[in-house]
């Protein structure tokens, strides 16, 4: 088969960028592993006109928004993408392939979780990460931050403005500096000493069992994954990945998706670790009509090649 355009992942941006490409007549392969980065959460928000709305309904609308289109799917995963005579050859998992002209890369990210037991059970439920994805939920309740990093602290400034009471757990974090402390403590954050070994659930709380013994209850534990960009493909294909301004790894792009490996684009978080869902969406829309110019441009420098080439008569 041949397609003008893979997008590889099937999350808010790559069906984004699809349903403009199909929308420009661009016949289009989506290829997605099923695994959309807030899958655990119940509800996305902040997403205009769909507030609170379930990750998979809205994925699943995208899709048939973009079927209505003409986008083809393929539930799997991208094995590998090699260039091939000019357009790539993507293959998957079974050694089946297709070729493409243009390549849009929507993998998305993997959250590395701190290794606490029972985290990662509530992760996306009742252990938290964005203060905009959730701090409406924990409005006035007692929230925790684990401290694994600087970037805790960024999170419990934001979350103890939105928290009734707000507790920040050392745990692997380096000390804090004095006028760090000082802040925290003028907005009335406690800051416990101890790292947190296991949490259990207990009702609608939680128990963080703290390494001095003690146990502390909270409605909600607030933690900062480490964030891993989904991008093997482009670095086998001769790219390279960059630290974003956040500090995080990401693939990364011109304003409208381009990277610097030629008829590949990227979108989304693995290019912007921090895109919500409507960031990503964005991307998406802006990356699919960077490629149908691409394909435009490229036509019309055929055509005139064709024209000069062909005698007058
Ligand atoms: C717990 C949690 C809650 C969140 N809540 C919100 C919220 O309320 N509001 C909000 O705006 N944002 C929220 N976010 C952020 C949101 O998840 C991201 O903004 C969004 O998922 C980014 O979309 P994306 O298309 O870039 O990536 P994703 O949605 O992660 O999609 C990437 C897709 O690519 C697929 N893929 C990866 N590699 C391959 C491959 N090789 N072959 C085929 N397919 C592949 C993956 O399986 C996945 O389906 C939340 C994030 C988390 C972790």
């Amino acid at each position: 088969m041949q397609y003008d355009v893979t997008v590889v992942g099937g999350g808010p941006a790559g069906l984004s960028a699809a349903i403009v490409l199909a929308r420009s007549l661009r016949s289009v392969l989506v290829v997605d592993a099923g695994e959309p980065r807030n899958a655990p959460s119940p509800a996305a928000h902040n997403v205009l006109g769909h507030e609170g709305i379930a990750p998979h309904d809205l994925l699943a609308r995208g899709r048939s928004e973009a079927v209505g289109y003409g986008v083809e799917f393929r539930n799997d995963r991208v094995h590998e993408i090699d260039r091939a005579s000019g357009d790539f050859a993507v293959t998957f998992a079974d050694g089946e392939s297709v070729r493409t002209r243009r390549i849009v890369l929507a993998t998305g990210v993997v959250d590395e979780l701190p290794d606490v037991p029972g985290l990662r059970d509530e992760w996306g439920h009742r252990v938290l990460h964005c203060p905009y994805c959730h701090g409406w939920e924990v409005r006035g309740t007692r929230v925790g931050v684990l401290g694994t990093s600087p970037g805790s602290v960024h999170q419990t400034l934001l979350f103890q403005q939105i928290a009734g009471e707000t507790t920040l757990f050392r745990h692997d974090m380096d000390g804090l500096d004095t006028d760090t402390a000082e802040r925290l403590a003028a907005l009335g954050v406690r800051i416990v000493d101890a790292r947190v070994d296991r949490i259990e659930t207990s009702g609608a709380a939680l128990d963080l069992l703290l390494g001095s013994g003690e146990a502390v209850s909270v409605d909600a534990l607030v933690v900062a994954p480490h964030i891993v960009p989904r991008a093997e493909l482009f670095t086998r294909l001769g790219g390279a990945v960059a630290l974003h301004p956040s500090g995080m790894a990401h693939i990364p792009t011109g304003v409208m998706g381009a990277t610097d490996v030629a008829g590949v684009w990227a979108v989304g978080n693995v290019t912007d670790p921090g895109a919500t869902v409507a960031a990503a969406a964005a991307a998406g829309v802006q990356a699919g009509a960077a490629v149908n110019l691409d394909l435009v441009t490229d036509a019309a420098d055929r055509a005139v090649q064709e024209m000069r080439a062909t005698p007058r008569t």
